[in-house]
């Protein structure tokens, strides 16, 4: 039976990026990467019309390790008869997810080496390989690149109504609920949640009967962007993070959160103004905005109506309660080692439930093994803020693919920054963080 180099788990941007990396080298290298989706999707939960990707267009599948590579961004728009138009509205911010979303299926479409439609069940270890179990058949590599993304956070108290009627951000579009004259909750003040209130405050086929916004933050908070910020997001700094203690990591994680996890301010201005809008000259209802709290308590009664606790973060004998008929969480995606390892676990090297990472992005093993796991996307914990997001998605590719052929065959050598993070060590010990 065939034995391949490297098979890839899943093909959300992580892989594909991996995938277009390797592809000058497909005649010396045998890979096959596996997704369960019908074809290339992104995130269609929340495919909004007008939302744009919050990154540089540059930060594209390839171009900040090989700008010469075919899959660039850049060629995208040559290839599709759209270069001229691109340049000609002037400015290369606010690039729309769906046009993005285009342009990784462009790149997959290309790519013969993907295979859709298929869902890895389980990974062993035989006879120094792993053996990869998709659609009931076996596949035999020497390497295995984990690239199955996010798991949604759900509150406990949410979890025993999941459904239809509650659910996650990540599957508002994909339900089939009609929000007019609905009583409605939004949980969650990051991007997503601000993206879904725009939605249903702007949309003028849907009218609501009334939306509640509850968010532990103490207000809504604007996403850190300066270039300063964007510095954190630069291979320096991972390289930088990668080295530092345990709780120092934590300590800066928390301090660097609305560096991602903020709300970008066109979405925030737009929101206000709606709002504004809505209350003096629609004559439409407000939006019940409860900031500092905790969704604590939903009980449903035997209509299908939830009742909703809410307590104040930091007095939880202060409770406001309310009815909603659609309970939409927004509140974020985590990292779960995914059960397709779970043959394998044992082999692996974890702690408090999360991988233990090597500086090439392998995950460490407790029995020497003749290849290794490679990790996109699962890395937070050890490389920092970037690791979710599309910025250094090519570096981390290409520093994979380097470790794979043991050899230079990208450069990683990263570029300069403007901040020298090696001089000394920082002490934040004492840093109250209130995030
Ligand atoms: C709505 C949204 C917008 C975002 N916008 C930006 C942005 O503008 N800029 C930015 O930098 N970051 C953004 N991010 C963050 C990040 O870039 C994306 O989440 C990105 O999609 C992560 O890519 P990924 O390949 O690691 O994971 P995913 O995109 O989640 O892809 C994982 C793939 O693995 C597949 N899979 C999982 N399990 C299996 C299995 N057992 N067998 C086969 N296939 C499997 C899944 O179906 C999926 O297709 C956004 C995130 C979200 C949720």
């Amino acid at each position: 039976m065939k034995k391949y180099d490297i098979i890839g788990i899943g093909i959300g941007p992580s892989n594909l990026s991996t995938a277009a990396l390797l592809y000058p080298y497909r005649k010396k290298i045998d890979y096959l990467f596996f997704d369960n989706k019908k074809e290339f999707k992104w995130h269609p939960g929340m495919m909004f019309p007008d939302a744009t990707i919050q990154v540089s267009v540059l930060k594209d599948l390839v171009s900040m390790i090989d700008p010469t590579s075919s899959f660039s961004f850049l060629n995208f728009l040559k290839r599709t008869g759209r270069l001229y138009m691109f340049a000609a509205k002037g400015h290369f911010d606010g690039v729309k997810r769906k046009e993005f979303e285009q342009y990784f299926k462009w790149c997959a479409d290309t790519m013969e080496e993907l295979s859709f439609n298929s869902t890895v069940e389980e990974v062993n270890y035989e006879n120094d390989l792993f053996e990869i179990i998709v659609n009931n058949k076996i596949y035999r590599s020497k390497n295995l690149l984990v690239g199955a993304g996010l798991t949604a956070k759900i509150p406990d108290c949410c979890k025993p109504y999941l459904g239809e009627k509650v659910f996650h951000n990540t599957q508002f579009l994909t339900t089939s609920n009609n929000y007019s004259d609905q009583k409605i909750t939004v949980v969650g003040s990051g991007q997503s949640g601000a993206e879904i209130i725009l939605h249903l405050i702007n949309d003028k086929n849907v009218s609501p009967e009334n939306i509640n916004w509850c968010s532990s933050a103490y207000n809504l908070l604007p996403m850190e962007d300066s270039p300063f910020s964007n510095e954190l997001y630069n291979p320096n700094y991972s390289e930088y993070f990668f080295n530092l203690q345990k709780e120092l990591k934590n300590n800066l994680l928390n301090l660097q959160k609305y560096t991602s996890d903020g709300i970008s301010e066109s979405t925030l201005n737009q929101i206000y103004e709606q709002l504004y809008n809505n209350k003096f000259l629609h004559g439409k209802p407000d939006v019940n905005l409860y900031m500092n709290t905790r969704l604590t308590g939903v009980e449903q009664d035997s209509t299908g109506k939830f009742y909703l606790e809410l307590s104040q973060k930091d007095n939880p004998y202060s409770k406001i309660n309310f009815q909603s008929d659609i309970i939409i969480m927004a509140t974020g995606l985590k990292y779960n080692i995914p059960k397709f390892l779970d043959p394998i676990i044992n082999k692996l090297s974890t702690t408090d439930g999360r991988f233990e990472i090597n500086e090439d992005y392998s995950i460490k093993t407790n029995k020497s093994l003749n290849g290794n796991i490679y990790l996109h996307n699962g890395s937070r914990h050890v490389r920092g803020v970037a690791d979710p997001n599309l910025s250094l998605l090519a570096w981390r590719s290409a520093k994979i693919i380097n470790a794979i052929m043991e050899d230079n065959l990208y450069d990683t050598l990263v570029d300069k920054s403007v901040i020298n993070w090696n001089l000394g060590k920082l002490n934040i010990q004492n840093h109250e963080v209130t995030v």
